[in-house]
């Protein structure tokens, strides 16, 4: 037997006299944590049990399959955990990482702004020692785009805490009390209906001493580390799991709180799975356009999933990530845009109508409306082109004239 398949038997073995759906949603999570099971890829200093990063799909399969709660999603687990895992000094992986992995705080991230958002290090919140407390820092700025940061409890925070060093000398990654007197968060309205986002003011916020991630000054290095993540999570938008006991209904009821700010990711993916189905439906499928643009959308987004699962089985052999790492979230873009035009062409104009009358009940409109998010969320189009020609076609960086000068002599759009 495997390692993993080893730690599956042990796993369904524990399970079977440690999982109480009776016990509260932390409770259970507390036991999960204990025995090492809700981060089994961890060091086991930190909780876990120092199995390889193929395990961690098995594990969470497994628990599933016995019907037992797993860890929570969202940034904590997938952002903050893996960057404080990384790059956090062990008092802030003591007082973080536990509550982090039973749900008991959230996290948000908070590093664009309405200035700096591909240009991430150009970015200007200011964060400054405190005069008055030994170590207490104090920032100002604006963020922007920022998802459930109006009801996170801490935000990943990089601001610029040196402006006469080349902008990615001078970043430092802090972690952000949310809920005090200095953070507002002010939830965007979009055009799809939905907000998730919103815009954080940063007005003399205080982030208690200790609380760096990494370095001083060392900031853009522990940013790398959170953005390699976030180009690799995913949260679910399919409906919490329901079932019966304490646990799997405070499990259902975050999840439902999570998961809200996410509730259109499926409609900005462009949703191929509708294109068939209405194309039947509604009696459009001999129309020549509709033909034509269904059928480029299926194999666009065929051929995408075909590259993901070739990517997968290389990473399972154990083999180094190749070109299609890079490739998946541009498809993920052509899939989307692909999809919106076949849904265009079934629709017609009564593509653009909302509310009960409408195409698929909205759906159809929210498509529309959601699809450009894709290519903007996580690093844009251009930005994953440039990518790919520096890294996977060998072409030379992208030029970046301000990268080696203090940055408070880089010029600055002060609108
Ligand atoms: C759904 C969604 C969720 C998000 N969640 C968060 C979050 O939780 N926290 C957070 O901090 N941010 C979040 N963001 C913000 C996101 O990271 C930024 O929107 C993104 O990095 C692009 O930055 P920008 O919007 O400032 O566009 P800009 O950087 O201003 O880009 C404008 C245009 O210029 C192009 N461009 C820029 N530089 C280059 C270049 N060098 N070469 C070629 N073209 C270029 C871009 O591709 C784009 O078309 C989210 C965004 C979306 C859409």
């Amino acid at each position: 037997m495997t390692e993993t398949e080893d730690a599956r038997t042990a796993l369904l073995d524990w399970l079977k006299y440690a999982w109480d759906p009776e016990l509260s949603l932390v409770q259970w999570r507390r036991r999960l944590a204990e025995a090492g099971w809700a981060t089994p890829t961890w060091p086991a200093r930190l909780g876990g049990r120092g199995l390889p990063a193929s395990a961690a799909s098995v594990i969470a399969a497994t628990l599933a399959e016995f019907g037992a709660v797993g860890p929570p999603e969202g940034v904590g687990m997938s952002l903050a955990a893996p960057t404080l895992l990384e790059h956090g000094s062990d008092e802030l992986q003591a007082r973080f990482l536990p509550p982090t992995v039973t749900g008991e705080i959230t996290w948000c991230q908070l590093f664009s702004e309405p200035g700096a958002g591909s240009d991430l290090a150009g970015l200007t919140t200011k964060a400054e020692l405190s005069g008055l407390s030994h170590g207490e820092w104090r920032v100002s700025g604006q963020k922007v785009w920022n998802t459930s940061a109006h009801h996170a409890d801490y935000g990943l925070l990089v601001a610029r805490t040196n402006w006469d060093v080349p902008k990615h000398h001078g970043l430092t990654y802090f972690v952000l009390p949310m809920k005090q007197p200095g953070v507002e968060a002010r939830p965007l309205r979009q055009a799809n209906g939905h907000a998730s986002f919103n815009e954080v003011f940063l007005d003399d916020a205080r982030i208690p001493a200790g609380f760096v991630i990494g370095d001083v000054d060392g900031g853009w290095r522990v940013a790398l580390t959170t953005l390699a993540h976030e180009r690799r999570a995913a949260i679910s938008s399919s409906p919490p799991v329901q079932r019966e006991g304490r646990a799997w209904r405070e499990a259902a009821q975050e999840a439902l709180h999570l998961r809200a700010p996410y509730r259109w990711y499926p409609q900005r993916a462009g949703r191929v799975d509708l294109l068939m189905p209405l194309a039947i439906a509604t009696g459009r499928g001999d129309d020549p356009h509709v033909r034509q643009e269904l059928a480029r959308a299926v194999t666009l987004a065929w051929t995408a999933r075909w590259t993901a699962e070739r990517a997968a089985a290389a990473r399972k052999l154990g083999k180094p990530p190749g070109p299609e790492g890079s490739l998946g979230k541009l498809a993920s873009s052509n899939v989307a845009r692909a999809a919106r035009a076949a849904h265009l062409a079934i629709a017609g104009p009564s593509a653009l109508l909302a509310g009960a009358d409408s195409p698929a009940d909205g759906l159809i409109a929210e498509i529309i409306l959601s699809v450009p998010a894709i290519s903007i969320a996580g690093g844009t189009d251009e930005i994953q082109r440039n990518i790919i020609a520096e890294r996977v076609l060998g072409l030379p960086k992208d030029p970046a004239l301000d990268a080696s000068i203090p940055f408070r002599d880089v010029p600055k759009n002060r609108g």
